[in-house]
C-alpha cells in the first residue's frame, strides 16, 4: 500500500491510496465516519429559560455545535475507570452561560458558551443559537463527552469524507488527427494540445463524463477513459473539531486495533 497527500490543510485533506481493495477504501471512510471520536454536548441542565424556543429545542442546538477534540486529555465515558453516570474529569468537559437582553434584542451564539477547559471550545463562536428580547434570560449549563459518530451525526469528526477510483484517460495518438474538437467539451477543462498533440493534464479531476468520448468524430473513438480497481482518491474535510490528518491517524489505528482484536479472537478459539 503506498499513500501519497495532493493537498493538506488544517480542515482539508486530499490524498491518494494505491494498492488497496474498494473494500479497504471503504472500510477507512466508514471508520472515520462513524469510529473515531470527538467531543459533543450530551447534556444540558436548563436553570432558567425565558426565549421562544423549548430547552429541548435548545439543548438539540448545543448538542450540533463541533467542539475542539484532545483526544490525549479524554477517555470515552464507557472507558473511564470513574464508572460515574455523571463522569469526572477525564470524560466529561463542562460549560456554563447565563445571558440576559437587557433592553435590545441579543443573538446568543455559541462563543457565549463558557468553558471549565479552555482546549474544549466551540470551533466556531459564530455559530446562532437563539435570539433573546428584551428582558428574555437564558440560564444553563452543558456537560460534553467524547462519543463516536455510529451513535449520533454530532460525534462525527467529518463534513464530507468521499473516496472515488483514479480514472485513467489513455489517448491512441496513431489514431488521433489532432483536431481538437473533444477540449472544448471537457466540463473540467483537462484535455489540451501540446506540440500538435492531444494531452490530459490533472488526470485526477476527470469525472468520468466521457464527454470527450461522445463528441469525438473518429469511429473508434482513439481516447479511452477507464479507472484504476486499486487506486482511490480521498477527500476528507474536517468539522474542525479535529485536525484532517489526525482523523486518518485515529481511523487506521482503529482499524489495526480491530484487526489484533480478530487475530486474538481467532487464536484463542483455536
Ligand atoms: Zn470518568
Amino acid at each position: 500500500m503506498e499513500l501519497s497527500v495532493i493537498k493538506k490543510d488544517k480542515d482539508v485533506l486530499r490524498f491518494m491510496v494505491s494498492g488497496v481493495t474498494a473494500a479497504f477504501a471503504n472500510a477507512l471512510r466508514r471508520t472515520m465516519m462513524a469510529e473515531v471520536p470527538t467531543m459533543a454536548i450530551d447534556d444540558v441542565i436548563v436553570i432558567e429559560n425565558t426565549s421562544v424556543l423549548f430547552d429541548e429545542f435548545l439543548a438539540h442546538r448545543f448538542g450540533l455545535i463541533p467542539l475542539t477534540t484532545d483526544l490525549d486529555a479524554y477517555t470515552l465515558p464507557e472507558k473511564c475507570d470513574c464508572k460515574s453516570e455523571l463522569g469526572c474529569n477525564r470524560c466529561r468537559a463542562s460549560f456554563t452561560m447565563e445571558i440576559e437582553a437587557k433592553d435590545k434584542t441579543t443573538t446568543v451564539y455559541s462563543g457565549d458558551l463558557e468553558p471549565d477547559n479552555p482546549s474544549i471550545r466551540p470551533v466556531s463562536e459564530k455559530i446562532p443559537i437563539v435570539k433573546l428580547a428584551p428582558g428574555q434570560k437564558l440560564k444553563l449549563e452543558a456537560y460534553a463527552k467524547l462519543g463516536r459518530g455510529q451513535e449520533h451525526a454530532k460525534w462525527q469528526p467529518v463534513s464530507a469524507c468521499t473516496y472515488k477510483y483514479l480514472p485513467t484517460v489513455s489517448i491512441d495518438t496513431s489514431k488521433c488527427d489532432g483536431c481538437g474538437d473533444c477540449i472544448k467539451y471537457c466540463p473540467k477543462c483537462l484535455l489540451e494540445m501540446k506540440d500538435k498533440k492531444l494531452v490530459v493534464k490533472d488526470v485526477e479531476e476527470c469525472t468520468l463524463c466521457t464527454q470527450c468520448i461522445k463528441r469525438c468524430s473518429k469511429e473508434p473513438c482513439p481516447i479511452k477513459v477507464g479507472w484504476s480497481e486499486t487506486d482511490f482518491i480521498f477527500l476528507v474535510e474536517s468539522t474542525g473539531s479535529l485536525p484532517a490528518t489526525k482523523i486518518v491517524e485515529e481511523a487506521a489505528k482503529q482499524i489495526g486495533e480491530k484487526a489484533s482484536e480478530l487475530l486474538q479472537i481467532l487464536k484463542d478459539t483455536a
